[in-house]
């Protein structure tokens, strides 16, 4: 079979050695004849998964564990929106709004109390992340930002300094660039693009930053009870968690995650001086606002669609179409991504506008 270039932008591609050791756990998960999908979560090798796993994030992060806990929890990055103001939102919190899922959030906070518009790029179909963020008010319980917006392909390049703790949905650039991650105070992010399989929800926090909100909290909504249970406050997504730290394991070996930012610099570059360069293509994100994991782009010349989404079939390329809210076209370039896959993703766009114009 010809190999697939897989640019879904999640669930998405993970490392072929992730693929291999999880297909083999499946089926025999360390020679225990056993499968990873029948152990016990509360076993000994399962809390070995788990412990090595939330270990392992805080150490690629760089944050201390006096500070920073880890869990792994249910719910996608959908539950947080709701799950971090019933703890967290007292009177009001400031949010950042460049778009889908920063807008998810509002929505979700808004149940729990007043919610302050620190900026919004809604004027220009979210094409950039805005300039002037509202800094340093203190009359805010935290303030909430989506660090990557995969649907338009933005990315938050410099976070200003804030005088109450920040939230950070980081669901689609995790791991995928090196940050001062301790100027955050919690940040959360969906497995299924750079951590693992769809299932679990990282969650990284430093508890004492908060300040608890004054009202009743179901134990599976509770950060502190999740905290004190170890994230085992229930059955965990054993399978998910495991492929995490596969995935984990994956990233040290390759050098942590300023290795992989630097080959997430070229697999990008290569791609956003071609799309600049094109007559037939046109980048949709303003230059400072681009991200290096999701790449949205149009074809100039929509009544070529048809012709040009049989061609990327043709050629193996899977998972271009864009976002179903804004439609163009996305490529999702996360950490496993090889630079193989964008280089013929290159060739075939350069290809089929030589033959367009020809
Ligand atoms: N936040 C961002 C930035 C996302 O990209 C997504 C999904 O793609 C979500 C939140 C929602 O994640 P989940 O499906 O895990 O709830």
């Amino acid at each position: 079979m010809m190999p697939k270039h897989n640019f879904c932008a999640g669930p998405a591609k993970l490392p072929d050695v992730v693929f291999q050791q999880a297909s083999k756990a499946v089926v025999n998960y360390n020679e225990s004849g056993l499968s990873i999908l029948e152990i016990s979560h509360r076993s000994n090798a399962f809390t070995v998964i788990i412990e090595e796993a939330r270990a392992l994030v805080l150490e690629l992060l760089g944050l201390n564990t006096k500070d920073y806990v880890a869990l792994f929890l249910h719910g996608g990055a959908s539950a947080q929106f709701h799950q971090i103001p019933f703890n967290f939102l007292s009177k009001r919190a400031g949010y950042l709004n460049t778009g889908v899922w920063s807008q998810k959030a509002i929505h979700e906070a808004r149940f729990f109390g007043e919610i302050v518009d620190l900026g919004s790029s809604n004027d220009q179909h979210f094409s950039y992340i805005p300039e002037k963020i509202i800094q340093n008010r203190i009359d805010l319980d935290y303030i909430h930002y989506t660090s990557n917006n995969t649907i338009y392909g933005t990315q938050i390049k410099n976070f200003p300094e804030q005088k109450v703790p920040v939230v950070v949905d980081m669901s689609s650039d995790i791991f995928s660039r090196s940050l001062d991650f301790s100027q955050f105070q919690l940040i959360y992010a969906g497995a299924q693009k750079n951590i693992g399989a769809a299932g679990t929800t990282l969650v990284i926090i430093n508890r004492k930053a908060f300040s608890q909100a004054n009202r009743k909290i179901p134990s599976l909504l509770n950060y502190d009870y999740l905290i004190q249970k170890e994230s085992l406050a229930n059955t965990p997504t054993v399978f998910s968690i495991y492929v995490s730290l596969l995935n984990l394991r994956w990233l040290k070996a390759q050098g942590g995650i300023k290795s992989v930012e630097k080959r997430n610099e070229v697999k990008a570059n290569l791609l956003y001086n071609y799309l600049d360069a094109s007559n037939l293509f046109t980048p949709l994100v303003k230059k400072n606002s681009r991200s290096n994991m999701n790449i949205t782009f149009a074809l100039n010349k929509p009544d070529l669609t048809s012709d040009f989404d049989r061609f990327l079939e043709h050629h193996n390329i899977i998972g271009l179409k864009g976002h179903r809210s804004v439609g163009d076209y996305r490529a999702s370039l996360y950490n496993a991504l090889e630079l193989d896959s964008v280089k013929v993703l290159v060739s075939c766009l350069q290809q089929f506008e030589e033959n367009y114009e020809n």
